[in-house]
């Protein structure tokens, strides 16, 4: 593309959308080596026109910001992602670990060069220590005076989600820390399934007609998100330390470290070494590459960290990550099975993709029998299917098994090739084409456009109507829905809100009665109680997730203005792009989609809108916390502050209008006085938020 402003501009777009579907759905689209693509053609874009760095680039934080009901989770030291190395196919110079090489002893770029920043100071041999790279959930645990007193995920870096109540349930989590000092230590590691206890898991869900879990890291991601802990007891997950936040005294290597943490009662990986210069320690990136395959859980390459942390201190940060510590990503873990058919997916919002239905195999641990094929432009010109092939299929990080190719071989040629269906495989109607973009002729969406007449598409949409994170309707899982829509009882979420009226016909399906109905119409009665942002994500309007929905609900504060909304006064919203405002116009203007607005409306669904902030508050007014407040935690201010209209953010910049700061207040201090943004102490809050300041 020749205009790199556009560019620049699709590509946060791009890598915000991936973001969400990561962090929030946990169903990530693209590799993690396809998303570093793009991230690294962002970063070198934006380092050419550094004035026109969107305030929204994902190259200025890491993840996204927490999703569900759980509480945040502060992190008083930011959790950084580190940069990625990767193990080349076809280096340059020097060999599959030429990203290490460089690391060292190139120029001191985003890789680092080690070597070039210490100057004179450099010793001879840098000492390193070398972790597998566990492929986990990073999470941050609160010990205070030794006892276990609260942990969270990562989320943004800033502020993740409060998931105490499931950490306490994890058997190798130390409750009490062993000889540790007093004060509060911050330890930081990963969260991840044993992976023999994964497949026991799997076994007994099967057993119990339970759908299996494809992936462990998806698993243990949604199991820490989990309200109720009993759910998260039952499952084998472990803790794996493997760095500190807050240390009141800390050891002045890092190898120390993880030796402390040994000694105070965590697990570390047995695999950890210390190695005298990079050959040594790229050595041990091998050693632990060969081991792969056998380890009960799973990894993606391996951590190498500088071990001085005099000489951490010195290298610093490259933008969001350290310079002192290389991420080294193996290649995807491959293996051939036998593709034995495709099926055709029928998504929610009608679109058909092609899934292969795989002999069983086993990939980094873990059994596939699906993997993506993403689409007929894939399949079929990329790879050129054909039922029987064997195929190579690849297993990297969390992302979905995909298909890399077929392997040539004899007879082959005589098999047809794999074609798209020209009918919807769930209902029979004639599949429609689209180009979703001019400029890409590869990627035709293939749609069903009979969206209310198509079971897969109903069943989807009122599944997702009814999901917890939108309308949250108890009771009305797959099964029911399944049941509804066979009954003809629902065909579209407004049918829900009249199933009152066809009382008699729900007492009669199968395995429902008189108690288990009247549940479920009390649960639908209670939905239509439900706050305005939760009915934008239950309306399934593309690329709104819940943090866009509280966005248009804050800015809007009703069902009809946003319905009315043109896409100037959407882009004004904060952190809604130009491509997100026009996807939200396109929903509303749909007359389908307006009439069934208009139905939920008539049914009594009230979309309740945000409190309006009561006179003479904060409202509009931008605060960030940091430090320790003398009378009350961060998230009680938090609180207070939100009561009163205020708006809590996790980071310091232009917008911020002011900054609350306790003991020990860090980089956000100095942030907001290089910025000139106000700060005050709790009192001075406390102050404010009574409206006497
Ligand atoms: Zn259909």
């Amino acid at each position: 593309m020749s205009d790199p402003i556009a560019r620049m501009n699709v590509l946060v777009d791009e890598l915000l959308r991936h973001n969400r579907l990561y962090h929030e759905q946990n169903a990530p689209e693209i590799s993690d080596l396809e998303y570093d693509r793009l991230f690294r053609e962002l970063e070198a874009l934006e380092a050419q026109l550094p004035l026109l760095v969107r305030a929204d680039s994902p190259t200025r934080k890491v993840g996204s910001a927490p999703v569900s009901e759980l509480q945040p989770f502060v992190h008083a030291v930011p959790m950084l992602s580190l940069q990625n190395g990767y193990h080349k196919a076809e280096p340059a110079w020097g060999g599959p670990w030429e990203d290490l090489l460089e690391w060292e002893r190139g120029k001191p770029d985003r890789l680092g060069g080690l070597r070039r920043v210490l100057g004179a100071d450099a010793p001879e041999a840098i000492a390193y220590v070398v972790e597998p790279k566990l492929d986990g959930l990073a999470m941050e645990l609160v010990y205070q005076d030794g006892a276990f007193v609260a942990g969270g995920t990562r989320g943004d870096g800033t502020v993740g989600e409060d998931v105490s109540h499931n950490l306490r349930t994890i058997q190798n989590l130390p409750k009490r820390l062993t000889g540790a000092p007093a004060g509060r230590i911050t330890v930081r590691g990963e969260v991840l399934f044993d992976l023999a206890g994964f497949e026991r898991m799997n076994a007994e869900r099967e057993a119990r007609g339970e759908k299996r879990f494809e992936n462990p890291r998806n698993s243990a991601a949604g199991t820490m998100r989990q309200l109720d802990p009993r759910l998260a007891k039952d499952r084998p997950l472990q803790f794996f330390a493997h760095s500190a936040g807050e240390h009141p005294e800390p050891p002045a290597r890092h190898s120390e470290l993880l030796e402390q943490f040994r000694a105070w009662g965590f697990t570390v990986s047995p695999l950890v070494r210390r190695c005298e210069g990079i050959d040594a320690a790229i050595e041990a990136v091998k050693v632990i590459e060969a081991q792969r395959a056998d380890l009960p859980y799973e990894i993606d390459g391996a951590v190498v960290k500088v071990d001085e942390v005099a000489l951490q201190e010195a290298l610093g940060f490259v933008t969001r990550s350290p310079r002192w510590a290389l991420a080294f990503k193996y290649l995807p873990a491959q293996v051939r099975t036998r593709l034995n058919s495709v099926l055709f997916s029928v998504g929610r919002t009608g679109q058909v993709t092609p899934v292969a239905q795989l002999e069983p195999a086993r990939v980094g641990g873990v059994t596939v029998r699906n993997a993506s094929l993403h689409n007929e432009h894939q399949m079929r010109r990329v790879l050129g299917l054909r039922v029987g092939d064997t195929v190579t299929i690849q297993r990297a990080g969390d992302v979905i098994p995909e298909v890399v190719g077929a392997v040539d071989e004899p007879g082959r040629e005589d098999r047809p090739f794999i074609e798209y269906p020209n009918e919807c495989p769930d209902c029979g109607h004639p599949l429609v084409r689209s180009l979703a973009d001019e400029s890409k002729p590869d990627m035709v969406q293939i749609r069903c456009p009979n969206s209310f007449g198509c079971p897969a598409q109903v069943e989807g949409a009122l599944r997702h109507f009814a999901s917890r994170l939108a309308m949250d309707i108890e009771g009305l899982g797959e099964k029911l829905v399944e049941q509804l829509v066979a009954a003809d009882l629902a065909k579209r979420p407004s049918d829900l809100y009249r199933l009152a009226e066809k009382k008699a016909q729900l007492v009669a399906l199968e395995r429902m009665g008189e108690t288990s109905a009247q549940n479920l119409l009390d649960a639908i009665e209670v939905s239509k109680g439900r706050p305005l942002e939760r009915g934008l994500m239950a309306l399934g309007v593309p690329m709104v997730g819940e943090s866009t929905a509280k966005e248009l609900a804050r800015a809007f504060r009703g069902m009809d203005a946003i319905v009315a909304a043109d896409v100037a006064a959407l882009d004004a919203v904060p952190n809604i792009a130009l491509t997100t405002a026009t996807a939200i116009r396109g929903f509303f203007e749909d007359e389908g989609n307006r009439a069934e607005i208009a139905a939920l409306q008539a049914a009594g669904v009230r979309f309740v809108p945000p409190a309006a902030p009561a006179a003479g508050t904060l409202a509009g007014k931008t605060f960030v916390l940091t430090g320790t407040l003398p009378t009350m935690g961060r998230e009680e201010m938090k609180a207070k502050l939100e009561a009163a209209g205020g708006k809590v953010s996790g980071s310091v910049s232009k917008k911020t209008d002011y900054v609350v700061a306790g003991a020990e207040a860090g980089s956000k201090l100095d942030k907001a006085v290089e910025l000139g943004v106000p700060v005050m102490d709790e009192a001075a809050a406390l102050a404010l938020i009574a409206g006497e300041a």
